[in-house]
């Protein structure tokens, strides 16, 4: 009912403005703004001052006439001004809109520069959503600290052979960047201090930030640069996601959306306050028609101008799921292997009711859209509620009777549901799953498999924070056990696989649960690592190898999880274990067990009788073979994972 009420009440009018705020050719610059209808809008140019005319209702329009190129521009509505809620260049630290020709800022090559491809066996092919390897980082942290670092914190790093070499050695084929729109929290003009912030306080939704390029003060050197990074990294076979939020925005009265169009963008309670699903002071309202429509067209714009694969929606869960529909079906006229997946939850109660919104349990009526699985990444490592609490790694049960064996058993149900990429599955009782009562993806690649994220700790905070023993220096091989064994649910999960930058490195983040806004010596990454653990870095690449080079391991499909993925019965909730059998998604093995023991004793395992080849075993993995073993029993080390195949 509700649903009906929101598409009936679309304006038509309004439909036909696609927040093209400013059309440049040498001849003439066209502005165009969405404003109330009894507004006064003006748009000033440089010195000039325009007043705008009224196109529809809600459309004002006026020409500047001769070439406009450089030149600044602002709207003035009421006397409110702002460079629009579209702009695609603008000053340092965004106040104002440039008129640019893009044209102008694409590197060499860019026309040959193309999206969601990967390479495999060293040929270009179509990217399918189960291969993604999604690798979650912050500009800053990947490479403030690196020495060899020639443009350390800024797009260009990322174009650099050793980052190139490092993101295609680990063998990851995404790039999710943290905010890189141009947000408000580091100041441009004073880049030469140190400032850091993760960007979720967005000021231009279309225009990358300025503190990631070489120089803010001039429009086109940003625009340039970041495409100069995604064409890097398509050419070594890594896709692009950005992190996009236009859930909120930092506050009201200074947004773009609210000097040019007063409280249209915005959600209100049924008491006229505004609403705050976010936790920020407010909620964007997608469910109204142009506040949906800049979205689409926001998507569109990156994907166009800058050629963006893929798309993680913050706080998904407080946009409507028509808008994320509408989306998704505006990806899919330009390329439907467009990844699109968010936080399938809010951080407050938002104005609609959650049944209209993109929640994960409402992830069925958003076919080819992904959630985050919470299900699996507290089952794992412990909730986000309380980072002293450990998960299926590292909680404490003594007897078989212990109480504790019963919620033991449920966080063995979550894992279970996430190996499965949250689908139906007869070998999984929803029952128990932590946060999901029934399957919440229709397919498995609705479902971002993860353990850590740049949100609360990384991973060995978290297992230093919930194992207390884990702090004292001898227990460092430990804490790689378990790190390594956690990361080996994640990659061998139906869902599609995500980390955080620096986990390959045994990041720590001095133990900081929210570093949005810590100092480098908190965020970034210990280069140093690689060497000093270098077995946590070769197991990881070596996992992600296997999963990339075995379909077994990313089905794609609901149907085949079912048919394929068994779940071998073992009384110890310690113990998940598990057979991809039948040559799963024609892959060359027949049958490959992966058992993940979180036990601090060795589990011995009942297993169909065979011959088989051990390729993961005590923390190393290779796919070549690293022994044998015979017989219907194998033994799995204490806190490990053991992967076989025949
Ligand atoms: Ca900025």
């Amino acid at each position: 009912m509700a649903t009906a009420l929101i598409i009936a009440c679309e304006p038509q009018k309004e439909q036909t403005f696609c927040f093209d705020e400013m059309t440049y050719s040498p001849s003439e610059t066209v502005f165009k703004l969405f404003a109330p209808a009894d507004a006064d809008c003006r748009v000033v140019v440089g010195d000039d001052t325009l007043q705008m005319t009224q196109m529809a209702d809600t459309i004002w329009t006026a020409t500047a006439k001769g070439d406009q190129k450089g030149k600044t521009y602002e709207f003035v509505v009421n006397g409110q001004a702002s460079p629009g809620v579209f702009a695609k260049a603008v000053t340092v630290n965004g106040q104002k809109g440039v008129v640019i020709d893009l044209k102008d800022t694409d590197p060499e090559g860019w026309e040959n520069d193309s999206i969601c491809r990967q390479i495999v066996d060293g040929q270009f092919t179509d990217r399918q959503f189960s291969d993604w390897v999604v690798y979650e980082m912050h500009h800053r942290d990947f490479s403030i600290a690196r020495p060899d670092a020639e443009h350390p914190g800024k797009y260009l790093a990322l174009t650099e052979p050793w980052a190139i070499d490092h993101l295609t050695t680990l063998g990851i084929n995404a790039v999710h960047i943290l905010p890189s729109y141009d947000y408000g929290s580091v100041d441009e003009t004073r880049l030469n201090e140190p400032q850091y912030n993760w960007g979720y306080d967005p000021v231009n939704y279309n225009v990358p930030e300025g503190g990631y390029s070489t120089d803010p003060y001039k429009p086109e050197v940003r625009i340039r640069e970041f495409k100069q990074m995604v064409q890097a990294l398509h050419k070594a076979g890594i896709a692009v996601i950005l992190d996009v939020v236009y859930n909120h925005t930092y506050n009201i009265d200074n947004s773009n959306f609210q000097r040019t169009y007063p409280d249209y963008y915005y959600r209100k309670t049924a008491d006229g306050y505004y609403s705050n699903g976010s936790g920020c002071g407010n909620e964007t309202a997608s469910d109204k028609p142009m506040m949906r429509k800049f979205m689409i067209e926001s998507v569109k714009y990156w994907v166009n101008e800058y050629h963006i694969d893929g798309f993680r929606f913050d706080l998904m869960g407080i946009h409507d799921i028509i808008t994320m529909n509408a989306i998704r079906s505006a990806l899919d006229e330009i390329n439907p292997n467009i990844f699109i997946y968010g936080e399938g939850w809010s951080a407050g109660g938002c104005a609609i009711p959650n049944e209209l919104l993109g929640m994960k349990a409402n992830i069925p009526q958003m076919p080819r859209i992904a959630a985050f699985s919470d299900d699996m990444r507290d089952a794992l490592r412990g909730p986000f509620s309380d980072d002293t609490k450990p998960g299926w790694l590292g909680m404490k049960v003594t007897k078989a009777t212990d109480e504790g064996q019963a919620e033991l058993a449920a966080l063995k149900e979550s894992i279970k549901a996430g190996i499965a990429g949250m689908i139906e599955h007869p070998q999984v009782d929803y029952a128990k799953v932590n946060y999901s009562d029934k399957p919440y993806a229709l397919e498995p690649t609705q479902m971002m498999a993860y353990v850590s994220c740049h949100d609360d700790m990384c991973l060995v905070d978290r297992l230093k924070a919930s194992i207390p023993a884990l702090n004292a220096k001898p227990k460092v091989s430990q804490l790689i056990a378990l790190d390594l064994l956690a990361q080996t649910a994640v990659f061998t999960s139906q869902g599609v696989p995500f980390m955080l930058s620096g986990e390959e490195l045994l990041r720590d983040k001095k133990g900081v649960h929210n570093s949005y806004e810590s100092p480098d010596s908190i965020n970034q990454l210990n280069w140093q690592n690689k060497e000093t653990y270098a077995q946590v870095f070769d197991y990881y690449k070596n996992l992600i190898a296997l999963r990339k080079a075995h379909p077994a391991f990313h089905l794609g499909k609901a149907e085949l999880v079912r048919q394929h993925l068994e779940f071998i019965d073992v009384d110890d909730n310690r113990v998940v274990a598990f057979r991809l059998k039948d040559h799963a998604g024609g892959d060359e093995w027949q049958d490959i067990i992966v058992i993940l023991n979180s036990n601090p004793e060795a589990a011995t395992i009942a297993i169909p009788e065979g011959q088989y080849s051990v390729v993961c075993i005590d923390g190393k993995i290779d796919a070549a073979g690293l022994g044998e073993v015979n017989g219907d029993k194998v033994q799995v080390s204490p806190q490990s994972a053991l992967i076989i195949h025949n």
